[in-house]
């Protein structure tokens, strides 16, 4: 075991659970690599978890943080103006798509989640909500009250009364089997039958991923949370789309991954890739429920300059460079190259959308979910030299999400070690 690690495990939780049986320290980056403190370079299809959506040592990024700093005052106050918070609100608040759309910044998702629900719970004045089932939505109380995922759950303890929906995750044989238009109708009968029987009149809103993340890509047909809102909407309920994961053009069709669904949420979360590494988040909300808050409220370091000065730069990136489009192309690209892997017996399946793509893997004899073959990639790919995430409810789900940024070369590069290393893996098991 390394110094470092055994550092590491003295004094931090067990439960921070780290990468690879002999954990990596990343000591610096550029472009869509990282290396470690031997030496190593790796390509990084994960960006971090979803949090350097332009990968490392962006000048543009960097700059912008330097002329901050340069000017010699972090002064880290919602008590006074910041121009930067302001320019990022702007932006957000238009390409949102939320009429008259308001913005509070955080410093993480978990934060940004916690605050969309007390809007929608004060707004409808009921601490009954709606989750689907698979999700996450981060690591407080409320939050993991709407997570639906129970190795990242440790009490049903709760301040919400939460009940669940089915929704995106379409792992189960019969839903797998369903088309889209059947599971679309089955998810609908599901939420008007969990309406009547499970709650009272007063629900505050549905909280959910577009594609799940930690819950393993799962992606819902497209639609599906339109039908959702249609039902909601019957019932004054709020929809907050939690777009840590998806947002900032990612899946390549839309801008948000709500965007897919031909939905305008009330409320919409972010955080992870805004900063490029640097801590933002927030929460972008009609306006009438964003200022139907009546007491006080600030996140001292929510909306600080560093983080803004970031999130700025990497946002006018992003669309200076169209990297929608580019998620959109590459995606395709990798996708192409990964679809025929569903012919291994131990592939139950690929999917992806833009720069979010999966692998799952399953055991060829029973087609149950394989947590040591996914893990298997998992170092079979870093030892070729990239590197991947993992996830979903059996831990069976490899997870790609690289910088949206990502070059033809990279792509080419990263889809081929996938394809080698699951092929390798798959040969070992038949
Ligand atoms: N929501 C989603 C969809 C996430 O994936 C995460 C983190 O993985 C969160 C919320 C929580 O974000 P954070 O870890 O920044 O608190």
């Amino acid at each position: 075991m390394s110094e470092l690690l055994a550092r590491h495990r003295a004094v931090m939780p067990a439960w921070l659970a780290l990468n690879y049986e002999s954990p990596i320290e990343i000591t610096s980056g550029g472009g869509s690599r990282v290396t470690d403190a031997e030496g190593r370079t790796y390509l990084d299809f994960f960006c971090g978890i979803v949090t350097n959506m332009l990968g490392y040592d962006v000048a543009e990024v960097r700059e912008a943080v330097e002329r901050q700093l340069a000017k010699g005052v972090v002064h880290t106050s919602t008590l006074y103006l910041l121009r930067g918070q302001v320019e990022l609100a702007e932006k957000i608040a238009r390409l949102s798509g939320i009429p008259d759309a308001k913005v509070f910044f955080t410093n993480s998702g978990t934060e940004a989640n916690e605050t969309a629900l007390l809007l929608a719970t004060c707004a409808r004045g009921t601490d009954q909500v709606l989750a689907l089932r698979n999700s996450y939505h981060g690591r407080s109380y409320g939050t993991v009250a709407v997570t639906g995922n129970r190795g990242w759950k440790n009490s049903s303890l709760s301040p919400l009364n939460v009940h669940y929906l089915h929704g995106t995750d379409r792992t189960a044989p019969a839903f797998r089997a369903m088309s889209d238009r059947e599971y679309i109708e089955a998810c609908v009968a599901d939420l008007r039958d969990v309406l009547v029987t499970a709650t009272a009149p007063d629900v505050a809103c549905l909280i959910a991923e577009p594609i799940q993340g930690v819950g393993g890509f799962a992606m819902a047909p497209d639609g599906l949370l339109a039908a959702y809102k249609e039902v909601l909407d019957e019932h004054g309920i709020l929809f907050i789309a939690d777009e840590v994961q998806t947002g900032w053009g990612r899946t390549g069709s839309s801008f948000f991954g709500i965007g897919d669904h031909g939905v305008v949420p009330d409320a919409m979360t972010f955080a992870k890739g805004l900063g490029n590494g640097f801590a933002v988040g927030g929460v972008v909300a009609r306006g009438d429920l964003m200022d139907g808050l009546t007491a006080n409220g600030v996140a001292t370091f929510g909306g600080n300059p560093v983080s803004m000065a970031a999130a700025n730069a990497t946002l006018d990136y992003v669309l200076d460079h169209d990297l929608q489009a580019n998620a959109a192309r590459r995606g395709e690209l990798i996708m192409a190259g990964l679809r025929p892997l569903t012919e291994l017996s131990s592939v139950a399946d690929v999917r992806g959308k833009g720069l979010m793509f999966a692998i799952e893997m399953a055991d060829p004899a029973t087609g149950a979910p394989a947590p040591g073959l996914a893990a298997a990639v998992m170092e079979g790919a870093r030892e070729r030299g990239l590197l991947v995430g993992k996830g979903g409810v059996h831990n069976n789900v490899l997870r790609m999400a690289p910088p949206l940024n990502l070059s033809e070369e990279d792509a080419r590069e990263g889809r081929d070690i996938l394809v080698d290393t699951v092929t390798a893996v798959d040969s070992k098991v038949r």
